[in-house]
Order: C-alpha cells, then structure tokens, then sequence
C-alpha cells in the first residue's frame, strides 16, 4: 500500500537583467507527486526461536527504545486482530512487568509492546506478595521471560493513602504492604506529607527498592536466575506527567 503526498513546491526564479535597472522576479509554482510508502502494521508475534535468542540486555534496551516511542507519539502500528490469531497457540513474552493499577500507567503502551510481548503483574503500590513472586517465577522459569521489572510511578495514590494513613475496608490491610516504604522514608528532608509530590516520588522509590530486594530474598529461583544471568531484575519510576522512565537500584 502506498500513500500519496501531493506537495506543492514554490520555486521562486529570480532573473536578473544585468542591463536593467529595475530587475524584474519571476515566481513560478511546480506540483510535482511524491510516493511515500507506508509502514505496514505489525503483524507478527513473539515466537519460541526469537524468545531464546533475546539476552535479559536485549529485552531492556527493547523496552528502552519502546518507551521513548511511546513519549515521542512514534508508536508502533499494530494489526491487532491478525496478532490475536497468532498469537493464540502459545505465548513466549519477553518481559514480567510489575505495575500499580492506575489507570494512567498503561504498560504494553508505556513500553510499546503488543500481544504476547508481556506479562504483567498489577497491584495498587506495586507490592510483592507470594501471588505476584509465584506469577513471576513462572514467567521467567516455565515460560522464558528474560526480564522482571517493577514499575512505580508518580503522584501515585496508593503511596499517598500509606502516607496518610488511610483506614477504609480492605485498603487498611494492603496498605500495611506499602508501610515500610513509608517507614523507609523518614530520612527525606522535606515535608513528610502526602501533599509533597518529592515525598510521595522518595516513598514510591524506596517502594521499588524494597520488592527488588523482596524479589531476590523471597526467591530463590529468581535469585538464581539473575546470578546465572538467564534474566535481569530492573526497577522503573514512571513520570506520569511526561512519559518518561528513571531507574531505581
Ligand atoms: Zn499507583
């Protein structure tokens, strides 16, 4: 298929008439036809052979480069209803992804992956319990993901409620997930509220440092895995504002 791009070119001839004085100029205007092809929508998905063949860096700098499409508006075009159809006999993802459940974190979009590229993992605060290290481990020792990322984000509401203490039906108990990272934070300089968007970025840090730690206490396979460099554990801050991604050790 190609797409067709009249462009209209102004080519502005000047003449100059050495022997007169007032030099007259000419503007003349060319159409001239352009045949731009157009990118066909990704169609393909991730096979068992292109699984085995990423190492756990090739996976990152994949997500790395996604996301700066995603926050550049450059996303990949997608066929979605032909990847549904293929990816239906079986999945071989790259990546295990640990997320918040807000709403504004949309992580196949953030990192510009399709079907089958991904498994995630969501749960307001992006918290470690045995459910979500059982989910990973079977994402990187059954099925061959290559990375487990846990993803916060900005002015996230589930780190502000821990903050603030909030007390309302099965929230008191989750949030007791995220408490140590508040009791983490008590170093911060600043003003330790839920309305200091620095606080709640410093809580929200510590939150990712402390399921990674989680991840290589509370899992030995996990562990191993890294060790033996089968995969890599990486922790994300997500900028809500702008799209963008900063490492958290
Ligand atoms: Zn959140």
């Amino acid at each position: 298929m190609k797409k067709t791009i009249k462009m209209t070119m102004v080519l502005a001839l000047v003449s100059f008439f050495v022997a007169c004085k007032e030099a007259p100029v000419k503007e003349e205007v060319v159409e001239t036809t352009i045949e731009v092809p157009e990118t066909q929508p990704l169609d393909n998905v991730m096979t068992k052979e292109q699984q085995q063949k990423l190492t756990p860096d090739d996976v990152l700098k994949d997500f790395i480069d996604g996301n700066n499409r995603f926050h550049s508006g450059n996303i990949t075009r997608r066929n979605h209803s032909e990847q549904i159809r293929k990816s239906a006999p079986g999945q071989f993802p790259k990546a295990v992804v640990l997320s918040c459940l807000d709403s504004r974190v949309p992580v196949e979009d953030v990192f510009d992956q399709g079907i089958g590229d991904v498994f995630v993992g969501r749960v307001a605060g992006n918290f470690i319990n045995v459910d979500l290290l059982g989910s990973m481990e079977f994402a990187c020792k059954v099925a061959g993901a290559k990375l487990v990322m846990v993803m916060g984000h900005q002015d996230c509401g589930a780190i502000k409620g821990a903050i603030d203490g909030v007390e309302l039906g099965n929230i008191t108990e989750m949030l007791t997930k995220i408490k140590p990272a508040v009791a983490k934070s008590q170093d911060f300089g600043g003003a330790k509220l839920s309305s200091n968007p620095e606080f709640v970025k410093h809580v929200c840090r510590n939150n990712v440092s402390i399921a990674l730690n989680q991840i290589r206490t509370q899992s030995p396979i996990l562990k191993e895995m890294e060790d033996k460099g089968e995969i890599k554990i990486v922790g994300i801050f997500y900028r809500i504002t702008d799209g963008t991604l900063e490492f958290v050790e």
